[in-house]
Order: C-alpha cells, then structure tokens, then sequence
C-alpha cells in the first residue's frame, strides 16, 4: 500500500516537475503606479518554492526607461542590458539530479526546454496593452525595449549631428557643368583602335582619327582634339576596362564664406552598372562620380572639411574628416565656368587665377597664404605658380614678408625678369638664387639645359670642382657619347668618381675626372674595384690554405679542347675567387672547396666556351679522377644551355682516365670514399639548399643529382 501511494506520489511530483521545465522562465507582472515590474523565475525556483526571483525589470512606460535588478553572489546589481541579453539567468536540475548552469543567455533555452516564457493570461493582456506590441511576453519585452532604445540612440544622433548637417546644408548643389568637364577634362581618355588599322576613335572629341604608329598602352595625343590619350588595342585592352579615379574642384561661394567640393570621376567601359557586359559599345561608357570632400571655409578662416565614411560602425552618411588637411592641399584642377561669381566674391585677389588656370592647387591654401602673404598676388600675377604652389606647401619662410616679389624669393629685380623669362620653374629658381650669392652670372643656355633635365645645384654638389660652364658642356658631350640621360649622368659621373678615388686614381687629372667615354670609364671602374676584393680575399684563402695554390698548378695537365667549349684550370687562388665574384656563386666563400684542393680531394675547373676563354660560364668541382661533383653558373644555377656541353665533358673524362698517373688513381680511390661518406653524412644531417634555383632541396639529393662519374 505504501509503496504504491509512494509511487503515484512520485509519479505525479514527477509529472509536475516535468511540466515545470517546459518553460526555462516564468514571469509574473505586476503594476506599480506606472511601473511595471517583471519578475523572473526559473523552473528551478519555482520547484523550490523561492520568493526571490533571478531578475526584476522595471519598465518606465512613460519615462522611456528601463532597468534591471538581479542578484549575483549575494550582491543586489542592476543591469541596462536589454531583456535577451540578460546574462547567468540561474541553474537548476534537471529529473536525474543533475545541474545545469547552460541556460547563460536566454537564447539558449530550447536546448534544455520547450518553451521560452510562461505568464498567466493576465500579465500577458496587460504587457500587450501597455507596451503596444505583439508576440509572446518575452518578444513583447524585448520589441518595447528595442524601440526605446532606437529612440535614445536617434536622440543623441540628432544632437551630434545637427551641426554636421547645418554646415552641409550650406554646400550647393554640383553645376551639371562642372560635372561635365570633370569627365571631359580630368577624366582619362583613350584612343582606341584595332591592331594593324589606321584607324582609331577617341573617347574624348567622340571622333574616328587617323593614326600614325599607335602603341598599346602608350601616352599619345589625339590628332582631332590635341588632348592627351593612351592608345588601347582594341584585341589586347582588358576586358574590365576603367580610368582611374580623377579628381576635380569647384569654388563656390557662399553667404557664410565660400564651399570647395571635390568631385571624383571615373569610366568604366563595357560595364552595365552591375556585370562587365562586352557587347556594349566603347561609346557608351558608364559614368560614376561622387562628392568625396566638402569643405566649408568661413569668412573668419574655419575650415570645416566633411567626407562619406562610417559612424560609430553603423551609419555610412558625411562626418568630419581629421585628415582633411591633406585633401586642403590639393585635389585635382578647379573648374573655371564660375570665375565670374570667384572674381566678384574675392577682388582684391590673385586666387581667381587658380581657376582661370585651371590649376591643381589648394584654393584655400591659397587664400590663407595669400593673406598672412601678400606678395602671393604679386608672385601669381607674374605668372610663378610653380613657385606659388611650392611655397604654399610649406610653412612659409621669413623672406616672403616682404612685399615685393624680387626680394621675397631672394633675388633682385633682374634676375626675377630672367626667372620669368626662363619660365618660372622651382629648380631656375634655386639656380638664379646660387647665381645671386656666388655673385656671377650664368649663361642663359646653361640654365636652360638644367631646367630641361631636372639638374638642381645641388645633384652638382659632388662632381669636381670645375666651372659649371665646364660641367655643362662635358654634360652635352657625354649625351652624344654614351646615349645616357643628363640626369642619368649626374648619377654615373658621381659614382665613377666615388671610384676611382677609392681606386687610387689620380682624379685631379683632367682625363680621370673628365673621361672620354664616362660610361665606359665607370664600368672599368666597377671591375677594378671588385679586382681589389679579388685580390684581398685570394691573400686570406691564401693565408689558410697553404698548400692549394700549389695543387692547382699540378691539374694544368687537365686542360682540354674542343672546337666549342674548352677545360680551363685555374692558375691560381685569385682565378677562382674572380671566377666566384662574376658568377655571384658561393665557391670562392666556402673554405671546404679550398680545404680540398689543398688536400688533393678536388679541384676546381672552369668550363668555358671556345669562343670566349676569358669570360666565366660554368664552375666545376671535379675529382682527381675526373669524376665531376658540381656544375654551377650565375647565382648557384644550372640552366639548359649547359646540356649541349655534357657530351663534351664526357670526353674530357674520357682524356683524362687516359692520362692519369699512378698517384691520381690513388686520390681519386680516396675522393671517391670521401665524396659518398659527405653525402651520407649531409644526408643525416637533413642540410638544406639555402640560395639559388635548388633552395629549400635537400643539399645530399642536389649534389647527387649533380654527379657525373667518369666511367
Ligand atoms: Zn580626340
């Protein structure tokens, strides 16, 4: 009897403890004067029977608020946290007894339970009545404290960014103009055209015109229009074809001050918008442009500078941009079709003239400049703005205070007429200001060529100490002499020097510092400077192996002929490091192949071709008995043209059993043990290729491969 009732006790304290986990949570609401409090309880609490829930959340209807109270170690703590992020909601045990602490974060009920929340059908009426929305009690919760907390974060976004958007309000629209010769001007054009046809269409005037000569992919200038264009073959161009990003400036003035925006272009051909698409027509390119700046300059100098980004990682809208200064300083040409507007808001000014030129300078860099520095107008007015624009970049030097324009660049009224005459560059500039405190005058002509070839003073600098007159002219000749570049040699003559001091030459010779052919002159130079290393490192090697050089006069017999490659032995330690050096191979670094010579093991021959003994082409390591370790040419390699030589050192092996004495059989029976006890030996090693073709190869597999008896 007692067992029986014991049993449906159990059986139905079973059943109810069943039915309790159906649900990870259960929730009671209550009312309090306009608070509405939700308590939370887990199956667990309800089992036992606690007062205590796991969580309270207090929902402030009217005030938009919300909170959370919970217990943790005994601790009352609050919580901001929305409902479904609520965290360590509790543990309870399961029907075996066992505790569970899985339930962390509400989403994780299903794997415990069924249902998410219980509440009796009164609380429920009332979360839906006073909350205003739908779904379970848990998504009733979650959905009113979503939209509470949108609607703070909106709120405090509007505040931030109210005055962004005040300031963007004052930027203009873009003039379809301007956007128009953004893409006609500034925007890269092509001439395109099938190979082998004289024909091409330009993508700027939207004409067929004839070609002379075109080139894939080289700079060119439209016949019909004089614009620059870069010739594309029509069979070789890519077939995802687009300019680059162009940028374009306007100027606009406004009540406030005046709004620079910076336009960025760019084409993109045979492309629909989304796919590349070649059927459609070279004509019919797709256009793209975007503002990527606007800048806010207002009458009391405050820059405020806006671009397209991301805030706080949830928004793509305009925010201020801290880099903006590096966008001040330029941004591609500024258009000119508003000059008028430009002229009237700044009179007394040279800045309209950046637009007149349609110059890519900073226009409120220039404005700025221009005020701390009147002489600006002065230096625009004449023409300078190289110079202008180079001056601007930097911080502004003390001689610009003056305000005459002579002698803010450091110059007097003449050489300013000459500077402008020559055409205004920085580097003539530079020179006339040389020209002023060496108290000299140079030749026009002189001035010219180094403005032509980009020559400053100072490139000069370590040349000799001759007249520039003298520099010039050996400059010209030396054009014609070694086809070279002026400025590439500059480069030449400075190194050669360098050289042949270090070489010992007796540069204050006319002939040394000044050589016929200078190019010629620094070549020798180079191989004269790597003979002194030759020679040095022979005399170490020569130092530690005291026996080799002796050796290698004993192989002079292991010479050998044919009509296309010759055997060629090394007369010494110093052919051998020379050989190393022009090869780039590691031979001559390597003690252990001079540790061999100097005991018999091996040698080292060079393999040449007939037809040119003295220049290196292949190293051989070979033992006495003509077996042949190694092969090697530039930079530790073997390329295919050695394969064709192969028969012919075959019968130089041949000639070489046929002249072997008594003693080169016994080193080569020694050799030979040696050679396989190295292999085994590298080979448990695991020693690896460090350079050339053969790096990262087990060194033991390389130089097995490498091996060529002779049989
Ligand atoms: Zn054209």
């Amino acid at each position: 009897m007692y067992e029986t009732v014991k049993r449906w006790y159990d059986n139905k304290e079973e059943q109810r403890i069943k039915s309790l986990h159906r649900y990870a949570y259960y929730l009671r609401c209550q009312n309090l004067s306009g608070i509405l409090k939700i308590s939370v309880f887990t199956p667990w609490m309800v089992q036992q029977g606690t007062m205590d829930p796991a969580f309270d959340i207090f929902l402030n209807v009217d005030g938009d608020e919300y909170i959370t109270r919970y217990c943790m170690n005994g601790q009352e703590k609050w919580s901001k946290a929305l409902i479904y992020n609520l965290q360590n909601v509790g543990h309870f045990e399961d029907l075996s007894g066992k505790e569970h602490y899985s339930v962390n974060y509400w989403y994780q009920y299903n794997s415990v339970c069924d249902k998410l929340a219980w509440i009796n059908p009164e609380g429920l009426k009332q979360l839906r009545r006073t909350l205003k929305q739908s779904g379970n009690a848990f998504e009733i919760i979650q959905k009113w404290q979503e939209q509470v907390k949108t609607k703070k974060r909106d709120e405090a976004d509007a505040k931030v960014f109210k005055p962004w958007d005040d300031d963007l309000k004052l930027v203009p629209e873009l003039p379809k103009r301007f956007i128009n010769w953004a893409f006609k001007e500034n925007t890269e054009h092509y001439i395109f055209y099938d190979a082998g046809s004289k024909k091409g269409f330009c993508s700027r005037c939207q004409k067929e015109v004839t070609l002379v000569n075109p080139k894939h992919r080289k700079d060119g200038i439209c016949p019909s229009c004089k614009h620059n264009i870069v010739y594309l073959a029509n069979g070789k161009k890519s077939k995802y074809l687009r300019t680059p990003v162009a940028e374009s400036q306007i100027v606009q003035p406004i009540k406030e001050g005046y709004v620079i925006q910076i336009l960025e272009t760019q084409r993109d051909y045979a492309f629909t918008g989304y796919t590349f698409d070649p059927n459609i027509p070279i004509t019919k390119p797709n256009l793209r442009y975007d503002v990527k700046y606007k800048i806010i300059v207002r009458n009391n100098g405050t820059v405020a500078a806006y671009t397209q980004g991301i805030y706080k990682n949830r928004l793509y809208r305009w925010i201020p941009d801290s880099w903006y200064r590096d966008r001040y300083m330029t941004g591609g040409r500024i258009w000119h079709g508003n000059i008028k507007e430009i002229e009237a808001r700044f009179p007394h000014s040279a800045a309209p003239i950046l637009l007149r030129k349609e110059l890519n300078m900073s226009f409120s860099r220039y404005v700025d400049f221009e005020k701390k520095y009147p002489v600006m107008e002065s230096l625009m007015k004449i023409g300078l703005y190289d110079i202008v624009k180079d001056l601007i970049r930097s911080t502004g030097r003390e001689s610009l205070k003056n305000k005459e324009a002579a002698k803010a660049l450091e110059l007097d009224k003449n050489r300013l007429k000459r500077l402008i005459e020559l055409g205004g560059s920085i580097n003539t500039w530079n020179w006339l200001q040389v020209e002023k405190k060496s108290d000299t005058v140079f030749e026009t002509d002189m001035l010219r060529y180094f403005d032509k070839n980009k020559i400053n003073y100072y490139d000069l600098q370590h040349l000799p100490k001759i007249s520039l007159t003298k520099i010039w002219h050996y400059l010209v000749k030396q054009e014609q002499v070694t086809g070279e570049t002026a400025s590439q040699l500059v480069t030449t003559w400075r190194d050669y020097l360098a050289m042949a001091e270090k070489n010992k030459l007796n540069t204050s010779l006319e002939y040394v510092y000044k050589p016929a052919d200078l190019k010629k002159a620094h070549a020798e130079q180079i191989e004269l400077s790597n003979r002194e290393n030759v020679k040095k490192e022979a005399a170490t090697i020569r130092r530690k192996f005291k026996k080799a050089e002796k050796n290698l006069k004993e192989i002079a017999k292991y010479e050998y002929h044919s009509d296309k490659y010759a055997i060629i032995p090394p007369r010494d330690i110093e052919d051998i490091v020379l050989e190393g050096t022009v090869l780039k191979h590691c031979i001559h670094r390597c003690d252990f192949y001079f540790e061999r010579i100097n005991t018999k093991e091996s040698f080292i021959l060079f393999l040449r071709k007939e037809s040119s003994l003295k220049t290196p082409w292949y190293t051989l390591e070979v033992e006495p008995g003509g077996n042949i370790r190694q092969k090697r040419t530039t930079g530790d390699n073997q390329n295919p043209d050695l394969n064709a030589a192969l028969p012919f050192l075959k019968k130089w092996q041949e000639h070489i059993k046929k002249i072997m004495n008594e003693e080169d059989r016994k080193l080569a029976g020694i050799a030979d043990k040696k050679r396989q006890a190295n292999y085994r030996d590298i080979r448990a090693n695991k020693k690896i290729v460090w350079h050339g073709k053969h790096q990262g190869e087990l060194l033991a597999d390389v130089l097995e491969a490498d091996f060529m008896a002779a049989i």
